[in-house]
């Protein structure tokens, strides 16, 4: 069972100001899931949150997560521009990206970010463009699968991401010869993880790796970047990840492996997207057609354009009609955007209650990933974002698009 965090009451009120479709966001939502994350790694000083900025690009909602002391990763040129329009700079920007462009390095640089190497050739393009930062980040990639068990989560093998093992103990050697003097590593190795041991498996992984390139070369390490990969429940037969149990672990590992090397001193960030913004953000559209053909189809007002991750991966999101919770899922739809595309499909041979013209559809965990991998096929217009406060007031915080925005760029 899965529940909206916004009541059919609510809901109208909100529909009866601001069309739809848009993404809501909730407040509350994030302001307690953060909070639980913080508490959970409270035992390690130096903790930070680095919010994914590429999962929920939107500044009203990187200012709530700002105000609860989260930094930003950034990966491209507006990411880092939307930092520095906020007046985030320095230390409170993770820059992780690869096959970095220049203009991206040297901003990045400009702002005094943290950055991360993602290969060993990019120590020569910093060097040659802005120098050699005193404090630096390597992504490491051991290559082969990441398992837990028997069980395998990821093939970082396959994934263009991050360092060999080889690689970063040279590049620590080059960095340090070049001036660097404080240095961290990081590593995302698996992506919406449901497991309470990714971290914690993940964590001691690295935290091996730091005692073993500490001792070789003598580089001081000041932190371990566990980057994203805690995932959220989609389906609602799902157990969702517990973040205190998840930080305990990381608790013990820290315990066994960097204590008793003497390097207890390591800060801990993150780089969660999803974790921390997918369940509290929804897509709210209309049904506006209905199809009976070989199926029975619904169509909304929302496409493929405002969430594509089931168009993408056949991503599995939940949909509630507003109004209908406790209803019998007993009818069978396809509901569908009207892209001239057929996986612009939010969900196939999907149990619901009878959906009637008119009905508002909640699409659930739309809060990263969401919007932000929007585009534009067929003309359709990216939808606005609306931000429910905890007091229930609720705003704008970026409108939809008009058809002037998509012929801006046109040289007619
Ligand atoms: C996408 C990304 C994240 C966030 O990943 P989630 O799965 O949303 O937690 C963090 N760090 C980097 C470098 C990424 O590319």
């Amino acid at each position: 069972m899965k529940t909206p965090f916004v009541t059919p009451e609510k809901l109208r009120e909100i529909t009866g100001t601001i069309p739809t479709p848009f993404h809501l966001y909730d407040e509350a939502g994030i302001v307690d899931n953060a909070l639980r994350l913080k508490a959970a790694f409270a035992w390690n000083a130096g903790f930070r949150e680095y919010f994914a900025v590429k999962a929920t690009p939107t500044p009203a909602i990187l200012k709530i997560l700002g105000s609860l002391g989260c930094g930003l990763d950034c990966s491209s040129l507006t990411e880092l521009m939307m930092a520095e329009k906020l007046g985030i700079t320095g230390g409170d920007i993770m820059f992780s990206s690869n096959e970095t462009p220049d203009a991206e390095f040297e901003l990045a640089s400009q702002l005094g970010a943290i950055i991360n190497l993602d290969d060993i050739t990019h120590i020569e393009v910093l060097r040659r463009l802005v120098g050699i930062p005193k404090r630096v980040c390597c992504r490491f990639n051991p290559g082969g699968a990441f398992e837990i068990g028997n069980h395998i989560m990821d093939n970082p093998g396959d994934a263009k991401y991050g360092m060999t093992r080889e690689q970063l103990f040279e590049a620590f050697r080059t960095l340090r010869d070049l001036g660097a003097e404080e240095f961290g590593i990081h590593a995302f190795l698996a992506s919406n993880t449901a497991s309470n041991d990714y971290y914690p498996v993940l964590a001691s992984q690295l935290f091996t790796l730091a005692v073993e390139l500490s001792r070789s070369t003598g580089c001081e390490i000041t932190f371990i970047n566990l980057s994203g990969g805690v995932g959220i429940p989609y389906r609602p037969e799902q157990q969702p990840n517990d973040i205190a149990e998840i930080g305990e672990g990381v608790h013990r590992v820290y315990d066994e492996i960097l204590k008793p090397a003497g390097m207890d001193d390591i800060a801990i960030f993150t780089e969660l997207g999803r974790f921390m913004l997918a369940p509290y953000g929804a897509l709210i559209t209309t049904a506006i057609r209905e199809k009976h053909t070989y199926k029975e189809y619904v169509g909304v007002d929302a496409t493929a354009c405002d969430l594509m991750r089931p168009a993408m991966y056949g991503a599995y999101h939940h949909v509630t009609v507003s109004g209908k919770e406790d209803a019998a899922r007993d009818h069978t739809y396809d509901i569908v955007g009207s892209l001239c595309e057929n996986n612009d499909k939010f969900a196939i041979d999907r149990a619901l209650p009878k959906v009637e013209i008119g009905d508002t559809l909640i699409i659930h965990d739309t809060g990263a990933h969401g919007r932000s991998m929007g585009y534009n096929y067929n003309g359709k217009l990216r939808s606005g974002e609306v931000l429910l406060r905890r007091d229930g007031t609720f705003e704008l915080i970026r409108r939809a698009e008009t058809p002037d925005d998509y012929f801006a760029t046109v040289i007619w």
